[in-house]
C-alpha cells in the first residue's frame, strides 16, 4: 500500500520581486512501514519536499496523495486535521513551548484531535516512558539536555498514533550519542509499523534506513533500497478526519494559553488591563454625573408643576449694551399685589428676594442664603413647614423678624437635623429673628443643598436683611393649564403699563413657562451628558487601540508558537480563538476593575462637589458591553493576522 504517491511535484517560492523555483518534478512513492532517508547538499530542496510530503506547505504544481487520498486541493484547516491525525513531526531545532513542561508538551496534539476516543491516543506518560524520559515529565524544555528535548519531541509526534514520522535533520542540533539514541528510538517506531521519512545530511545515518533518496538542485537524483524493508503492514480503514471546531479540551486549552500569556508578561498585561479600566472608570463616572445632574434637574422640576410662569426682569445688559428697546423693568413687592388684583386667572404668586447672610445661634456662626419670599410660597413650591408654621400676610407687611430653617442649617448650628428649634432665636445679619418652621426636606438639586437655607417674609428680607427695593423675580401659578399664554401676555402687558413703559418694550420683562425651563434644562443636561460621554469613548478607544499594539507584539512574539501549534494540527479558528480571549480576557479584567473604580470616583464626585451622581445599571452594562466589545474589535486583527501565517513560515521566525 502507497502511503504516499507524488506526481509531478513542483514548488516556486514568490519573493517580492522574483520567483524562486526549489522543487521541478518531484515523483515519489513511498509504502507503508519504508524508513527513508532523503540526502542532499544544502539549498537542494529536502527541506521544502519533506514539508510538502508532510503537509505543511502546498506544492505549486503536482498531484499528492496521502493514503490513497488526494489532498493537494484540501483546505488550510483540512490539512490542519489530517496533519493532525497522521502525521508526526520532528524538527532540528526541536520546536517545544518553552512554558509548557514536557508533559504538556507531549499532550499539545491530542487538544487539536477531534476524536473522543481514548483509542486514538496514546499515554503522554507511557510516551515519555518509551523515550526513557519517564524522570522528566514535569521538566520544562530549558531544563533538559538537547537530546532529552528531541525525545521529548518524538513523544509528541506519536501522542495521536501517526501513520508517517517526518524528521527534518533530527540529530542536526545532537552530539553523537544523542544521534545514536534518536536514531534509535526511530528505527524502533519503525518496526512498530511506523513509516518514517527523514532528512539527514549524515551518511551514517542512512544506514538506519530501509531506502535513501538523493536530492539535487530540486530533483531526485538517486533512490536506493538498503536493505528490506520492515515487514509492511495494511494500513486500518482511513480515520475520519472531519474538522470538528470545538471540544471541550480545545475551549480550554484556549483559556489556558490566554492565561498562560498574560500571566507571562504581568507588566504588559497589567498596563493594558489598566488603559482600559481608565476608559471604563470614567465612562462610568461621566455617565453617573451627567445621569445625576438629568436626574436632580428632573426632580426639582416635577415638584414645580406645569402651570407655573417665571417672571423676572427682561434680558440683561449684555456687555454693556442694553436690550434693542434699551430698558430694563426692575421688579417691586407692589406688583405682586397689583398683578394678582389685576390680572385674571393668577391663583398664587410670590416674589423673591435672595442673598447671603452670616447666622449666629446656639454660639455658632455660619454662612448660608437667605430667601424672602411671599406667603403663597408654601403651597406653590410644597413648603409647608414639617414642624411649627410659615408666618402670615401681616407678619410679612410688618417686616417681622420671623425665620423658617431648613434641615441642613440646623444641623449645622445645633448639630443635629432632628433639634426642635421652635421659639429659639437666630441672629441673621446681627438681628434677632424668631424661628417659626422648619423647612420640609428636599435634598441635593445637583447645584446646591436645598436644606441649606433660611425663609423669611419678603418684606423683612428686602428691607432688613438685604437691603434693596428691588425682587429677583417672581413665581406666578395660573388657575387652568390652558390659560398660560394669555395670563403671561396679560402680565407683561400689566407689567409695561404699571411701570410706564411702553407696550412694545416686550424684551423689558421676561415672562417664562416652567414647561419651557424644564425642556430646556433637560436639553442642557442632555448635552451635557453627551459631551461627557463622547469623552469617556475616546478614553475607551486609546485604550483599545492600546489592547490592540499589546496584541500585535504578543503575536509576533509568538509567531514561532503558532508555527508549532499549527504544525501539529491546530487550524486557523484555534488561533484565531486563542488570541481573541486573551483580549477579551484583558477588557473584561480592566472592564470590571474600571466598574468599580468609577463608581468609586462617582461617590467621590458626589460627596467632594456635592453633586448628585447616579451609577445606573444600563450605564454598568454598557460600559461592560463596550469593553468586551473594545476587547473583541480590537483582538481580532492581530489573532486574524496570527490565524492566517503559514505554519513553516512562522516556525522559521525568530
Ligand atoms: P535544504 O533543506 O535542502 O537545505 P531548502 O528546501 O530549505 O533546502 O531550500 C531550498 C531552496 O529554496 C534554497 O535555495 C532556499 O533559499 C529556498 N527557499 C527555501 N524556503 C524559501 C522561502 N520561504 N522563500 C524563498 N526561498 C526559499
Ligand atoms: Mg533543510
Amino acid at each position: 500500500m502507497n502511503v504516499i504517491e507524488l506526481k509531478g511535484i513542483k514548488k516556486t517560492y514568490h519573493l517580492e520581486k522574483l520567483d524562486v523555483p526549489v522543487l521541478h518534478g518531484i515523483d515519489l512513492t513511498i509504502q507503508q512501514g519504508e524508513f527513508v532517508a532523503i540526502m542532499g547538499h544544502s539549498g537542494s530542496g529536502k527541506s521544502t519536499l519533506l514539508n510538502i510530503l508532510g503537509l505543511l506547505d502546498k506544492p505549486s504544481e503536482g498531484s499528492f496523495k496521502l493514503a490513497g487520498i488526494e489532498v493537494s486541493k484540501y483546505s488550510d484547516d483540512e490539512l490542519a486535521s489530517l496533519r493532525n491525525h497522521y502525521l508526526g513531526f520532528i524538527f532540528q531545532q526541536f520546536h517545544l513551548l518553552s512554558k509548557l513542561t514536557a508533559l504538556e508538551n507531549v499532550q499539545l496534539p491530542a487538544i487539536y484531535s477531534n476524536s473522543k476516543d481514548e483509542q486514538n491516543h496514546q499515554d503522554p506518560e507511557k510516551l515519555l516512558n518509551l523515550v526513557g524520559l519517564s524522570d522528566r515529565i514535569t521538566h520544562r524544555p530549558n531544563e533538559m539536555s538537547g537530546g532529552q528535548q528531541q525525545r521529548v519531541a518524538i513523544a509528541r509526534a506519536l501522542i495521536n498514533k501517526p501513520l508517517i514520522i517526518f524528521a527534518d535533520e533530527p540529530t542536526g542540533n545532537l552530539d553523537s550519542n544523542s544521534t545514536k539514541e534518536i536514531i534509535g528510538i526511530l528505527k524502533d517506531l519503525n518496526a512498530s509499523g511506523i513509516t518514517v521519512v527523514m532528512v539527514t545530511h549524515e551518511p551514517e545515518l542512512t544506514a538506519y534506513a530501509s531506502r535513501t533518496i538523493r536530492v539535487q538542485d530540486g530533483l531526485i537524483i538517486s533512490d536506493e533500497k538498503n536493505a528490506d524493508a520492515a515487514e509492511i503492514k495494511e494500513i486500518s480503514g482511513a480515520k475520519d478526519f472531519k474538522h470538528k471546531a470545538f471540544s471541550f479540551s480545545r475551549i480550554k486549552d484556549y483559556f489556558l494559553q490566554a492565561w498562560r500569556s498574560l500571566a507571562g508578561n504581568k507588566m504588559r498585561s497589567a498596563l493594558s488591563i489598566l488603559g482600559v479600566m481608565i476608559g471604563v472608570a470614567s465612562l462610568i463616572s461621566m455617565l453617573a454625573v451627567g445621569t445625576g445632574a438629568q436626574k436632580a434637574i428632573e426632580d426639582q422640576v416635577a415638584g414645580l408643576g406645569s402651570n407655573l410662569l417665571s417672571v423676572s426682569p427682561g434680558a440683561s445688559q449684555r456687555g454693556g449694551i442694553s436690550s434693542e428697546t434699551g430698558a430694563r423693568m426692575r421688579l417691586i413687592p407692589e406688583d405682586i399685589a397689583d398683578l394678582r388684583k389685576n390680572v385674571r386667572g393668577i391663583s398664587k404668586i410670590s416674589g423673591y428676594a435672595n442673598g447671603r447672610a452670616q447666622i449666629v445661634a446656639n454660639g455658632k456662626n455660619y454662612n448660608t442664603r437667605i430667601e424672602g419670599v411671599s406667603v403663597d410660597y408654601a403651597d406653590m413650591r410644597t413648603s409647608n413647614p414639617s414642624s411649627g408654621r410659615f408666618f402670615t400676610e401681616l407678619e410679612n407687611s410688618n417686616k417681622q423678624r420671623v425665620a423658617l430653617l431648613g434641615k441642613t442649617v440646623i444641623k449645622e448650628i445645633w448639630g443635629d437635623s432632628t433639634f426642635n428649634p421652635i421659639g429659639e432665636y437666630v441672629k441673621i445679619n446681627r438681628i434677632d429673628f424668631q424661628i417659626i418652621g422648619v423647612l420640609p426636606e428636599k435634598g441635593s438639586n445637583g447645584f446646591r443643598d436645598e436644606d441649606d437655607k433660611i425663609i423669611i417674609p419678603l418684606n423683612t428680607a428686602m428691607y432688613r436683611v438685604i437691603g434693596t427695593q428691588y425682587l429677583n423675580n417672581m413665581d406666578v401659578q395660573v388657575q387652568d393649564d390652558a390659560d398660560m399664554n394669555e395670563v403671561a401676555d396679560n402680565i407683561t402687558q400689566r407689567l409695561l403699563f404699571t411701570h410706564r413703559m411702553p407696550a412694545s418694550s416686550l424684551d423689558a420683562v421676561r415672562v417664562r413657562n416652567m414647561a419651557e425651563i424644564q425642556e430646556t434644562m433637560n436639553s442642557m443636561a442632555n448635552a451635557f451628558s453627551l459631551l461627557l460621554g463622547s469623552i469617556a469613548f475616546i478614553s475607551l478607544l486609546v485604550g483599545g487601540i492600546g489592547i490592540m499594539n499589546i496584541m500585535f507584539v504578543s503575536v509576533s512574539e509568538r509567531t514561532k508558537e503558532i508555527g508549532l501549534r499549527k504544525a501539529i494540527g491546530a487550524n486557523n479558528a484555534d488561533i484565531l480563538f486563542q488570541f481573541i480571549i486573551e483580549s477579551v480576557f484583558v477588557c473584561c479584567a480592566g472592564g470590571i476593575i474600571g466598574i468599580i473604580f468609577g463608581s468609586a470616583i462617582s461617590i467621590v464626585i458626589s460627596k467632594i462637589a456635592g453633586w448628585t451622581t447616579a451609577v445606573t445599571l444600563s450605564s454598568i452594562v454598557l460600559a461592560f458591553g463596550f469593553s468586551a466589545v473594545t476587547g473583541l474589535l480590537f483582538g481580532v486583527w492581530p489573532a486574524r493576522k496570527a490565524s492566517l501565517l503559514n505554519p513553516i513560515e512562522a516556525l522559521r521566525h525568530d
